[in-house]
């Protein structure tokens, strides 16, 4: 690049010395873009890109209207870049600039969006192979602040998905955790920023804490040097990047884990709590359950689904309050009409700290500081609701304070204030007595301004008289054409217009003088006076928050009783046992839209605390444990439940992973990632927790994937004793409920009749009886003879007692032995189902792996069945039966008319039953 001088020049200048990747420099009027960030811009917004031509040089130049910077940044940090703004300021040698503020996703504060807009920081402080972490997470906007302390890597995910934070600062020993970053890239749609590493140290940071926020509050916070370290890098940041709001953040609270129900990243998904699978707010659990007024309460609303408590009180609290709200219609009406005057005023707090926020935006918090005292009313007016917690949530602001907060702004601010602060008329007559000087002069003025015209036609007889002003001619008398020749001769002419004259007088100017004067002298004391102003209401912005809060929160209420009484929800008893009970639930999204055929769902601590769930494909499995989780869950948050009745236990956490096969169809997970979320839950889970796996195994071959989930079952039944719902098209796994006292089987009812499956969505007791491959090909219009004649081939294979009951005795399990879904047969001695191996030798190993795994405990006396067991070698069978394996091994079922199958195994039945 040659050397640019001038404005170019310093365009350059400035850019070098920052980290951003575009630059937005102040030239007059205009924000401009030079260079590759001109192109990179245009691209970008469609915007048009001329050419600067400096010192013989010529260079890409993009530009955009003062007033209209802020779309565009808010659209280019949207795109992920980091866009530095430089302000022009008057020097007396002219113009200087300087970078103000860079703009990242975390520290814009023009966000239109009513989502909480997290920026975090994470510090890990432990060693190699014991990580332990420190979060914090601030939302510029609302002046929120938290933080978080996580003992591993899946904690620490866990938390920054609760969060969903929109950038995330990485200590600095967290920058080459690819664990960590890895998933952050790959689940979080977040900017990752390296700050400068001093930021995060500990000293450093702690002392930053401290200023922020008072050493008495950090020491009751108790958190770790990681969080602090975290909390520190956090300020030092917002600082830097120059947003201004530091003052809003007013208040740190410790988030912890204890305190909430547990919910790993995968379970958050899986139940589309914020969004559906498919990345669709519409149709996830939010957007079902959220009939909210505010953007406040919507974001509270949120923050309750993703950290749903444990707290018997608390939520027994929120109960209460959602009770009577939804049996007083009419005035949760009102309560909401109310609401509907609200405006954010967590965000409005942070404008006003940043020094942003015009005279509407005071207006917007006088109105909804008065939306306060018009809820009280309401609530202390009517007995039901005057008795709930409703009433305590509405007088925990300080509302004197903030009834005094209202009326000096209602003494202050006009009614109708422009959206400029620099040009007057923001404040109210009466408010100042300086000021209403100005005012009193400029309106008399203005008066005389006003009624010239009428003046001027009166005294000289002139028709067609108008006084106006514009930029180039300022006040003129204007005289239609006809009338032009007759005016006095103190009129002088400035313009002639094609249908009339433009005059002015001495007096008029003398006017226009004064009033120009006037009106300097008014934008000037009203500015000053408002800014004044504007920084009271700064200095309550904690008053501004309580309030924000107390109004989210009765909004947030609000919105779930009115869900509940539209939906014929039922208030869920709540315990601390280990029991649940559901009577006719109901899977709260898949009810909107469809006839919802309700299910009871029964756990109890002693003889029923894991239910295997089966059924055929299609019968509503998945809907059942969902809707199992989205109950607890959403009994968690102090929510009406969709059911009959409901006693429900309160859980720790809430686990669900969902069989890698069913996620792989939406190209997502891989059995990798299957196994390594089951560990995670195995480690996790305690027996206060909510289990749920859909088809857990499913993405390996049969046999391990049986070994795997039959294992897994075993695991947490006796160790970690969770509640859990095991759905599982492995009908093996239903046998465990005679091994194992906890273990009970459910299934999803079909009915079949004349060959025609109907599902009945029905959820009964004991296990499915068969297996419904055949149905589904019929369903999917395999030809008929081919449907029947598969039929007639599982029911002999299915028969043939050699092949199918190698499990042992009565307890054991029952292998799978025709594998409709792969179209092969599968005895034990192929029990990995890929290749058809001829050699004794394979087959044994991997029959041995697999029902050590899986049973554990057979003795080689049942190999009296004829099947061989793990502890059996290939030569214990006898040359019959073994010729019959390795022709059933070479069998290609898909290749074989089904006539000649059938002989085969009629063929085969001859020879083993000799
Ligand atoms: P599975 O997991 O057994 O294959 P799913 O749970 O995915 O079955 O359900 C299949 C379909 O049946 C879904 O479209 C779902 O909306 C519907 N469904 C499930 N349960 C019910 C129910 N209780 N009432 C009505 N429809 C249901
Ligand atoms: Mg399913």
């Amino acid at each position: 690049m040659t050397e640019a001088t001038g404005i170019v020049g310093e365009f350059f200048s400035l850019k070098e010395g920052t980290d951003a990747e575009l630059l937005a420099m102040q030239c007059g009027d205009f924000y401009e873009f030079f260079g590759e960030d001109a192109e990179t811009v245009s691209d970008e917004l469609d915007l048009k890109v001329s050419q600067k031509s400096s010192h013989g040089s010529s260079y890409p130049m993009a530009g955009v209207p003062l007033d209209d910077l802020t779309p565009y940044l808010k659209a280019l940090v949207e795109r992920g870049y980091r866009v530095a703004v430089a302000d022009q300021y008057e020097t007396e040698s002219g113009h200087a600039r300087e970078i103000q503020r860079v703009v990242t996703p975390g520290t814009l504060l023009e966000t239109s969006d009513a989502d909480a807009q997290y920026l975090a920081a994470v510090v890990d402080g432990g060693s190699g192979s014991d990580p332990r972490y420190g979060l914090a997470f601030a939302d510029v906007t609302t002046g929120r602040f938290l933080v978080a302390e996580a003992a591993d890597t899946d904690a620490a995910l866990t938390e920054l998905y609760r969060f969903d934070p929109v950038e995330v600062l990485p200590g600095p020993d967290s920058r080459t955790d690819d664990d960590l970053l890895g998933t952050v890239r790959e689940r979080i749609d977040a900017a990752l920023t390296l700050h400068e590493t001093e930021a995060f140290a500990p000293k450093r940071a702690a002392h930053a804490v401290r200023e922020q926020f008072g050493r008495e509050t950090v020491e009751r916070l108790s958190v770790g040097p990681e969080a602090t370290a975290a909390a520190g890098a956090i300020l030092a940041y917002v600082e830097e990047t120059g947003a201004g709001v530091l003052a809003s953040m007013t208040r740190i609270q410790a988030h912890h884990g204890d305190d909430h129900v547990t919910l790993d990243a995968t379970t958050q998904r899986n139940l589309e709590l914020t969004e559906t699978m498919q990345g669709e707010r519409e149709g996830s659990l939010f957007a079902t359950i959220d009939h909210t007024e505010t953007s406040a309460g919507g974001r509270l609303l949120k923050e309750w689904l993703q950290r749903p408590r444990r707290a018997l009180e608390t939520l027994e609290q929120r109960q209460e309050s959602v009770a009577a709200l939804s049996s007083a219609a009419l005035e949760r009406d009102e309560i909401q009409d109310t609401l509907d005057e609200a405006y954010d005023l967590a965000r409005l707090a942070s404008k006003a700290t940043h020094g942003s926020a015009d005279a509407r935006d005071l207006l917007a918090v006088r109105e909804t500081l008065a939306v306060l005292p018009a809820l009280a009313e309401t609530i202390d007016s009517t007995p039901n609701l005057a008795d709930s917690p409703l009433a305590g949530i509405i007088d925990r602001p300080d509302r004197a304070a903030a009834a005094d907060l209202r009326e000096a702004l209602e003494d202050a601010i006009a009614d109708d204030p422009p959206s400029t602060v620099t040009q007057g008329e923001l404040l109210q007559y009466g408010y100042d007595d300086d000021l209403d000087e100005v005012i009193d002069r400029h309106e008399e003025v203005k008066q005389w301004l006003d009624t010239l015209d009428e003046r001027e036609k009166r005294q000289h007889g002139l028709s067609h008289v108008t006084v106006d002003r514009n930029k180039t001619d300022g006040y003129y008398i204007q005289v239609g054409k006809s009338a032009a020749d007759g005016v006095p001769d103190h009129y002088e002419q400035v313009k002639t217009l094609k249908n009339s004259k433009r005059f002015t007088t001495d007096d008029l100017e003398e006017k226009e003088r004064e009033i120009l004067r006037l009106e300097e002298q008014r934008g000037e004391l009203e500015y000053d006076l408002f800014e004044a102003l504007r920084d009271d209401v700064a200095e309550r912005a904690e008053l501004l928050q309580d309030v924000g809060r107390a109004l989210a929160a009765v909004d947030a209420l609000a919105s779930l009783a009115t869900h509940a009484a539209e939906n014929r929800w039922v208030k869920p008893g709540l315990h601390r046992g280990d029991a649940l009970d559901i009577d006719q639930g109901r899977h709260p999204v898949v009810e909107q839209t469809t006839e919802f055929v309700p299910n009871d769902v029964r756990l109890d601590g002693e003889d029923r605390g894991f239910l295997v769930v089966t059924g055929p494909n299609m019968s509503g499995k998945s809907t059942y444990m969902r809707q199992v989780a989205c109950i607890v869950l959403l009994a968690q948050i102090g929510s009406f439940v969709p059911a009959k009745e409901a006693e429900i236990g309160l859980v720790d956490g809430i686990f669900t992973r969902v069989g890698a096969l069913d996620e792989l169809a939406q190209g997502r997970s891989t059995f990798m990632v299957e196994m390594s979320e089951l560990s995670n839950i195995l480690h996790t889970a305690t027996e206060e927790s909510l289990v749920v796996l859909d088809e857990v195994g499913r993405g390996t071959a049969t046999y391990d994937g049986i070994s795997i989930a039959w294992a897994a079952t075993e695991y947490l039944h006796n160790e970690v004793a969770a509640k859990t719902l095991f759905a599982t098209h492995y009908h093996e796994l239903t046998g465990l409920a005679e091994n194992l006292p906890r273990v009970a089987n459910v299934h999803v009812a079909a009915d079949e009749r004349d060959g025609d499956v109907t599902f009945l969505r029905a959820v009964r007791d004991g296990p499915t009886d068969r297996s419904y491959g055949i149905h589904v090909a019929d369903l999917a219009g395999v030809p008929g003879p081919v449907v029947d004649r598969a039929r007639d081939v599982l029911t002999r294979l299915r028969e043939e007692k050699a092949i199918e009951a190698k499990g042992g005795d009565a307890g054991e399990p029952v292998q799978t032995v025709f594998d409709v879904g792969s179209g092969q047969f599968r005895g034990p001695a192929n029990a990995d189902g890929g290749e058809t191996s001829t050699t004794g030798q394979t087959a044994e190993d991997h029959r041995s792996s697999g029902s050590e795994r899986a049973g554990g405990s057979r003795s080689s006396s049942e190999a009296s069945d004829g099947a061989p067991t793990d502890t059996a070698e290939s030569d214990d069978i006898d040359p019959e039966t073994e010729a019959v394996l390795d022709d059933l091994e070479e069998l290609d079922v898909n290749a074989t008319p089904p006539v000649e199958l059938i002989t085969k195994v009629q063929e085969w039945q001859e020879k083993l039953s000799e």
